[in-house]
């Protein structure tokens, strides 16, 4: 038998289940309008939240920083690879996210591959969010640390798991901030007084609130005013800032210590300077006006209420991510297909991502769409729900 058989088997069963990844290709900048596969469709698919992916200041920053420090690190952070643009950076990130420091990732993936193994391991435990993002999952696997999952956004079922362990030393809650499948919001001001109670660790990953929610888009520590109430705030600068990036904001203490303990950070060649100046360019962005979060929020108000009001179930969102409820895995595809035919690019999303069962479109929001562009939108999703029996079938979140 060939020794790589299982690998043909599990992608068989996975195109039987409908549940086959199949990449789009896109072609050309971000944007409301975008060409993928060949194809002119509305983006609905990106996590450009604020149209900044093809920022003409981010742009020119970049640019300039290609010209002054060339194209790539050539090291590690802690060799040669910090520049004086990530020193701005990382004190611009602070100053906005009004936390006393920053230390910058790659990602916000490897963020979360830094900061939880440096702070728990074998001796230690976590509470973690049921739905908490995959690299939430790997961070705690990586630590070899305890991990008790707690009820979705639920503190009574967090305070019930916490209060078994109280006598374990270190204990860290970790939740994100806005759910990257759901759209809904962490209790997080709950959380924060469970973990005084019980003192523990809080730790919350922002990479959806990031640019959304909060005074101009500070995130959710800002959004619910917790400023040096959460231990560790995790960022990424992949999303609304449309660049590529992550950080942890926090005290220098704990920053100090990730420059000598956050994996990623010392093993993994540093950002480049094309993209660290990008994220500076966003910061002054953000820092000037919050008239591109106002836009994204109106945009997502318009969008949701009419999809409500065609009878589509949108879960329990509270921010631009909008899951479209379809349930079987393969219509979900379908109906992204069908979408995509008729010039929509909205993404299908089934298990492991969500549970079987409760798959979806999910409609991402952005400040580059018009109402002109949603209000198209809205019409197809009226006419090929209606095709597809799907504003009758109401599947229940
Ligand atoms: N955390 C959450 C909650 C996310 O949704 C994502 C991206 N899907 C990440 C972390 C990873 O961020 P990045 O793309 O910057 O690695």
């Amino acid at each position: 038998m060939d020794k790589l058989d299982f690998i043909n088997k599990e992608l068989d069963r996975l195109k039987e289940a409908g549940l086959l990844i199949n990449i789009r290709t896109v072609e050309g900048p971000q944007g409301a309008w975008i060409t993928v596969d060949g194809k002119k469709a509305l983006n609905l698919s990106s996590n450009n939240y604020l149209g900044l992916a093809n920022d003409l200041q981010s742009k020119t920053a970049s640019h300039n920083a290609i010209d002054t420090f060339g194209v790539g690190p050539a090291a590690v952070r802690t060799i040669a690879g910090t520049t004086t643009l990530h020193k701005i950076l990382e004190q611009k990130l602070a100053q906005f996210k009004g936390a006393e420091s920053t230390i910058s990732f790659q990602s916000g993936f490897c963020a979360n591959l830094a900061v939880i193994p440096a702070i728990v391991g074998k001796e230690d435990v976590v509470f973690s969010d049921e739905l908490n993002h995959a690299s939430i999952i790997d961070g705690c696997r990586l630590a070899k640390t305890r991990v008790i999952r707690y009820k979705h956004c639920n503190p009574e079922d967090l305070q019930e798991k916490i209060q078994v362990e109280k006598d374990i030393e270190r204990k860290l809650i970790i939740t994100d901030g806005v759910f990257s499948m759901e759209g809904d919001i962490a209790p997080l001001p709950e959380i924060v007084e469970i973990a005084e109670k019980y003192n523990a660790i809080t730790m919350v990953d922002d990479a959806h609130g990031e640019g959304v929610l909060g005074r101009g888009g500070r995130g959710i520590v800002d959004h619910f005013n917790l400023h040096g109430k959460v231990d560790i705030e995790v960022g990424t600068m992949s999303k609304a800032f449309g660049v590529v990036g992550g950080y942890i904001a926090g005290t220098k203490q704990l920053t100090d210590y990730l420059v000598q303990k956050g994996r990623p950070f010392l093993f993994s060649s540093a950002v480049t300077a094309a993209d660290v100046s990008a994220c500076i360019a966003v910061v002054d962005t953000l820092n000037k006006s919050d008239c591109l979060v106002r836009k994204l929020w109106s945009n997502t108000g318009f969008f949701q209420e009419r999809m409500k009001q065609l009878g589509y179930n949108l879960g329990i969102t509270k921010t631009p991510i909008t899951p479209v409820m379809i349930g079987d895995a393969k219509m979900a595809k379908e109906f992204s297909q069908k979408l995509f035919e008729e010039g929509i690019f909205a993404q299908s999303i089934g298990y492991p991502t969500v549970p079987a069962g409760k798959a979806r479109v999910r409609v991402m929001l952005s400040a580059t769409h018009s109402e002109k562009d949603l209000t198209w939108a809205i019409d197809h999703f009226e006419r090929i729900g209606n095709s597809f029996n799907i504003l009758e079938r109401r599947f229940e979140a």
